[in-house]
């Protein structure tokens, strides 16, 4: 076999979407994930990735504004009663320095609002760019995209944009997603696939995401027929219950935990600089830490956060008001470290 045929099949084959796509379907598969041998080795595995991870996050998820104007049906917007507002620029600077001095190389600008409301997104983004970030991405439901705005995606060197869509069609985008609209984002998607393609050399991913559901369960299969061949790619993941705040559930079934990814992988900051326990933690309700007052690092190093891994090490969900019936853990089930 010759190299490119190997280098062919590699792509297409090992690292192919499709080969993606099964063994995701296989590690959510009840059977695997509950087996003995998988949990034997995923806790294994974890364990090695905690001791790493410990040192330094992947990555930091700053939520510059907090504002939306859509009303999806399983996001807790609506139920956050924190004021909504912008992250002022100077903190905003402040914290991207310090992720540069930990040398993190990974920030993702969004929160609990559209990130392409704050009217500073294209200055925050070429600042990060200019401090020598590496990769820089963010989550949009790509209503808010205009042509000024998908320039300046392309312009300031962002690396990757996930637009919500969550639908193939229009009537279960409406019940998903009501208050957007459906083809207004699919024309937005298709500007920036178009502009993307005429600057030929764009560093920019574009990527759709689908969270699954039970009123969108059967569109998965239509969803990727329609756009695998236009975006970079498809993120397909399962819905939540924000910590056990709002019942979204869609699998119901009981899960056996394991700690919590989300406490080693990376740190969100919202609008004010304070630090929520995780990304689930909408309200700030256990907060780590303040960026206002303390360092990136000191929060990463801080008690709050060893002091919630431990519990977590033990297996003891039921001391954190959060964690307690947090259905993250049966999603985030699978080697994840993979793709970062
Ligand atoms: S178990 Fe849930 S609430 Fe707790 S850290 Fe993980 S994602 Fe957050």
């Amino acid at each position: 076999m010759t190299m490119s045929t190997f280098v062919w099949l590699q792509n297409r084959v090992v690292f192919g979407r499709r080969t993606k796509r099964m063994a995701r379907l296989l590690l959510a598969a009840p059977a695997i994930v509950d087996s003995a041998s998988y949990r034997w080795l995923y806790t294994r595995r974890m364990v090695g990735e905690m001791d790493r991870l410990s040192q330094k996050p992947l990555f930091i998820r700053m939520e510059t504004t907090n504002r939306c104007r859509a009303a999806c049906s399983f996001c807790p917007h609506q139920a956050m009663k924190r004021t909504e507002g912008e992250m002022a620029m100077g903190l905003y600077e402040r914290i991207v320095s310090q992720i540069r001095r930990m040398d993190i190389g990974r920030l993702n600008l969004h929160g609990f609002g559209e990130p392409f409301l704050d009217p500073h997104i294209l200055e925050r983004i070429e600042i990060a760019r200019k401090a020598g970030i590496r990769h820089i991405a963010t989550n949009t439901n790509g209503a808010a995209l205009n042509d000024k705005l998908i320039d300046g995606c392309l312009d300031t060197g962002l690396d990757e944009i996930y637009i919500s869509l969550d639908a193939a069609t229009e009537d279960v985008y409406r019940t998903m997603r009501p208050g957007l609209s459906f083809h207004r984002v699919e024309r937005n998607i298709g500007k920036l696939v178009e502009a993307k393609r005429k600057r030929g050399d764009s560093r920019l991913k574009i990527f759709l995401s689908f969270v699954e559901c039970r009123q969108n369960r059967h569109e998965v299969r239509p969803f990727l027929k329609k756009w695998s061949s236009q975006a970079d790619g498809i993120s397909i993941s399962y819905l939540h219950n924000w910590g056990d705040r709002l019942n979204f559930n869609p699998r119901g079934r009981a899960v056996r935990r394991d700690p919590c990814r989300h406490l080693w992988a990376g740190l969100d900051v919202n609008i004010e600089g304070r630090v929520p326990l995780c990304c689930y933690d909408y309200e700030t309700s256990i907060p780590l830490g303040d960026l206002k007052t303390q360092d990136l690092e000191e929060v990463w190093r801080g008690e709050p956060l060893a002091r919630y891994r431990k519990h977590h090490l033990r297996r003891d969900y039921a001391n954190i008001a959060l964690c307690r019936g947090c259905n993250a853990n049966y999603h985030d089930k699978n080697p994840w470290w993979l793709s970062q």
